[in-house]
């Protein structure tokens, strides 16, 4: 009979985890499980579900390396369970402990289930402090308590001075808390430079394996396992850190904002799937890129807009996911009620920004931040989509993609669904700010331009029927005020041509409220 049982999560693939702190190789029992419903309770793609499967064995092999007994069930065992649940509670008959051990989950409804049967079966279930993040989900609620309004900005600062990162004693380093301002470039008529190529791995045995797997028994997930090339292993993940921090980082600041088309890694990390299995911790990740900086190999910008990313935004949406869930999957702030159109999930739209976003994606598992936000999620919220239909989409298409971060992230920041809780507006943007962007009008059937007629470019209309349906609620924010004012300059015949567009879209696109 083991003592305790330790309960492993796919996405807490650390050997340091805090739920191993005073176990014992000799009596404790570690147990995963690839629970075939953290596959499909949303349609996860195929590249999302071969990540997390193959990082899983790999960490299954380290810790039996390590010394541990690891009781590990996998997707085509014999009598495997659908649920997570169902596994443990198999697990709890077989091993019989006197406890259970885990570290946080991510996940609210995870916890939930995962509480649910250790109450069930008596045992005490020892819940752990997560110490990859810099912060703790009661630091966070500490934050808010009181605050009418919660801001990133704040919260990154609080931190910085904390764990005393890009800190010059009680000041910032190069005196501002902030570079974005410099951190907006486009790439301009030439194009991106040269562009490193970024570490890829080549399938082990292992993985090969589970591609078999996952391509036979999930054939009709979307996306693709051709370009598989993701760090499943810490050594791996570590590779892809000093890869990115060497040739990629002193470019990051500038072009963060930037796209191309058909380029889908540019200057970007590609680092948050493995931060989020922990393969890497957020600490070691931020202590890169700060040590490049005071070596003088990267501009503070580019060093500061990165760790803002991990040690802001991160933190940040784990700590208001963590402070409003389960409530916070249910709110609909611009009661958007339209159907997530059906090209989402095969590409197949004429909008090229789009299209092209949409390919990267499911090829890719991947797509950066600004296509993520201002590409796939404004045009969904500029549609006006349900929030969960758009929810669900991210859920299943990235490799990244993990509740805690993925439902702030959509729900707050893209669809402003959380009525401002997140984002202190609204990311509502014509075709011009794409334009601006990238180079993916010049091949587009559309103009950027026109909001109306036969050229309209639907992001342009939408924008406009976007601002005309929700006027009145906008107006009430003081930073809406120039679009507001805008809008206003509309005569009611451009109002209603717009309206007719916008309409004629919805329908085109198959998006009419049910
Ligand atoms: C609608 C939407 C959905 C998203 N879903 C996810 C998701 O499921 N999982 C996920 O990790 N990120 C998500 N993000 C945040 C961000 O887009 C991704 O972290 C980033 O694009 C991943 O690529 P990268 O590793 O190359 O990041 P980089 O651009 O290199 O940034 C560095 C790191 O900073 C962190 N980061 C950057 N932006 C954010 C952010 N807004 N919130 C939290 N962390 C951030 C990530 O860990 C990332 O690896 C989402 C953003 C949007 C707008
Ligand atoms: S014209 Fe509109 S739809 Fe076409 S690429 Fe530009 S922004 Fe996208």
């Amino acid at each position: 009979m083991s003592r305790q049982l330790i309960i492993v999560l796919g996405d807490q693939l650390d050997l340091q985890a805090s739920c191993f702190d005073g176990a014992d190789p000799k009596h404790d029992l570690v147990w995963m499980a690839e629970a075939v419903e953290e596959s499909t309770h949303v349609w996860s793609s195929k590249s999302r579900i071969a990540l997390f499967l193959s990082a899983m064995r790999h960490h299954a092999r380290a810790l039996s390396a390590a010394g541990w007994r690891v009781d590990y069930r996998r997707l085509d065992d014999a009598g495997i369970a659908g649920s997570l649940a169902a596994e443990l509670r198999g697990a709890i008959g077989r091993h019989r402990p006197e406890r259970l051990v885990m570290t946080a989950p991510g996940d609210w409804r995870v916890l939930e289930a995962l509480k649910a049967v250790a109450a069930e079966s008596g045992l005490a279930l020892d819940i752990r402090e997560d110490r990859h993040f810099f912060s703790t989900v009661r630091e966070f609620a500490a934050h808010a308590k009181g605050r009418k309004q919660l801001r990133l900005e704040y919260w990154y600062r609080e931190l910085r001075v904390r764990h005393q990162v890009l800190m010059d004693g009680a000041e910032p380093a190069g005196g501002q808390w902030n570079f974005d301002a410099d951190n907006r470039e486009s790439f301009g008529k030439e194009g991106p430079p040269p562009i490193p190529e970024p570490a890829r791995f080549k399938p082990d045995d292992i993985t090969q394996e589970v591609l078999q797997l996952v391509a036979n028994r999930f054939a009709d997930h979307p996306g693709s396992l051709d370009s598989f090339a993701w760090p499943v292993t810490r050594a791996q993940a570590l590779q892809a850190l000093q890869r990115f921090i060497r040739e990629r980082l002193p470019h990051f600041g500038r072009w963060q904002d930037a796209m191309w088309t058909g380029e889908v890694w540019l200057f970007h990390s590609h680092l948050a799937s493995a931060m989020n299995l922990k393969l890497l911790s957020a600490h070691e990740v931020v202590q890169a890129a700060q040590a490049e900086w005071h070596a003088g190999r990267v501009d503070l910008a580019s060093a500061e807009g990165f760790i803002r990313q991990i040690l802001g935004w991160r933190e940040y949406v784990r700590g208001i996911y963590w402070l409003h869930m389960p409530q916070y999957l249910e709110r609909n702030a611009l009661q958007a009620t339209r159907g997530l159109p059906a090209f989402f999930w095969d590409a197949k739209t004429d909008m090229a920004c789009l299209r092209d976003a949409l390919e990267l994606t499911l090829q890719h598992g991947y797509a950066h931040h600004i296509q993520r936000l201002m590409v796939t999620g404004l045009y969904a919220l500029l549609l006006g989509v349900e929030p969960k239909a758009v929810h669900a989409w991210y859920l299943s298409v990235y490799v990244d993609a993990v509740e805690w971060v993925e439902l702030p992230n959509t729900l707050g920041m893209s669809q402003y669904a959380d009525g401002g809780l997140m984002a202190s507006k609204p990311y509502a943007a014509s075709g011009k700010y794409l334009q601006r962007m990238g180079n993916h009008c010049k091949g587009c059937r559309y103009d950027p331009a026109q909001a109306t007629g036969e050229k309209a470019c639907p992001y342009t209309t939408l924008y406009w029927d976007f601002l005309l349906r929700h006027e009145d609620r906008l107006a009430k924010n003081p930073r809406m005020v120039m679009q507001v004012k805008n809008l206003k300059r509309l005569d009611d015949s451009k109002r209603e041509a717009i309206r007719a567009q916008a309409l004629e879209h919805v329908r085109r696109v198959g998006a009419e409220s049910p």
